[in-house]
């Protein structure tokens, strides 16, 4: 039986491990297996989620060894970058990163815990699979339920009837550096592109990204001209110290004299994609900051949430937080 054979056990499926040297090795290597690879950096979303048979790839390509792609350094532009294999943990004690862009600095530190920020890298964060309560299950659960569109199965609980899947997506990092205005390198078999971050996500819980399969993201790159704007990030979770959000809002404010000369607002966890809010300029530029004014940028950031029943946590509710933590975020950036 399937039990006896150990199909049911939260026990990695077999694969054989890929570790190029360089990035030419890696591009190589995908070339090679195309279409049988999963690229791996920390592991600590992928590990997980194949334990739970939700990938079972014949080859893991482990891009640890790749030292080019490691490290916080200035860009030749101006501005910063940040490879993608730098872990969360070097970007959260990054002076730089503390002092010119503090909105990252606010949103790493909530990334899961420190052990985890130790190994999890900023690529992998902004690569982080979607997350649904009917999908992020053993295989065992998943089958008691007749799978679902994301993984397996030809329907989704959260929307039956639909064809639409609205896992959502889970990182704290992507909407502080969309409000940075941060801008990804992406490797592929034709050479690199690069492209803004607020361009790479779709809103589609299973498309999720615009990556091809052999495609891997390389680098991060931070402008100058967003070097210096105060920020806030402001997470819902269960687990204080160790959890994915189930909503979360950055602000970036570039203040001049008290009064604010611009503003970029985002949010995550609430949509299959993390998104810039619109118009939230058109309440703040030129004023200075009130609670009055902070609430009509939370109406604007609630109106963009759309959270259905993925998580542990009432639809409602989310969006609500949203509401309540872009004002606090605005408040506490400014001041
Ligand atoms: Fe599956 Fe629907 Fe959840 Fe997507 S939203 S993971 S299709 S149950």
């Amino acid at each position: 039986c399937w039990v006896a054979r150990g199909r049911w056990r939260l026990s990695l499926p077999s694969f054989q491990l890929l570790r190029p040297k360089t990035l030419d090795e890696a591009m190589a290597l995908m070339a090679k297996y195309d279409g049988q690879v999963k690229v791996v950096a920390g592991g600590t979303d992928l590990l997980p989620s194949m334990k739970q048979k939700l990938f079972t790839p014949p080859y893991v390509l482990d891009l640890r060894g790749i030292g080019e792609l490691r490290g916080i350094r200035s860009g030749a532009g101006g501005g910063v970058e940040i490879g993608a294999l730098t872990t969360l943990s070097i970007v959260e004690h990054s002076p730089l990163i503390r002092k010119d862009f503090p909105v990252l600095y606010e949103a790493v530190k909530t990334v899961a815990s420190p052990v985890l920020r130790n190994m999890g890298t900023i690529g992998g964060n902004l690569c982080l699979d979607t997350r649904c309560l009917w999908y992020n299950q053993s295989l065992l659960w998943r089958k008691s339920c007749g799978f679902c569109l994301k993984k397996d199965g030809d329907l989704c609980h959260v929307a039956p009837g639909g064809k639409f899947c609205w896992a959502a997506f889970s990182g704290d990092t992507p909407p502080a550096l969309m409000c940075l205005g941060a801008e990804i390198e992406i490797a592929g078999p034709t050479g690199t592109r690069r492209t803004p971050l607020s361009e790479f996500y779709v809103n589609d819980g299973i498309a999720r990204l615009h990556l091809a399969e052999n495609e891997i993201v390389t680098r991060v790159y931070l402008p100058e001209s967003s070097a210096g704007w105060r920020g806030s990030y402001q997470k819902l979770r269960v687990r204080g110290s160790i959890d994915y959000p189930l909503a979360g809002v950055a602000v970036a404010l570039k203040m001049r004299a008290g009064r604010v000369e611009d503003v970029r607002v985002a949010i995550t966890a609430v949509n299959p994609a993390p998104f810039l809010v619109k118009d939230a300029d058109a309440h703040l530029v030129g004023v200075v900051p009130t609670e009055e004014i902070a609430g009509r940028v939370g109406d604007l950031a609630a109106s963009t949430a759309k959270p259905l029943t993925t998580s542990a946590l009432t639809p409602e509710y989310r969006r609500e937080m949203v509401r309540v933590f872009a004002k606090r975020a605005v408040m506490a950036a400014a001041n």
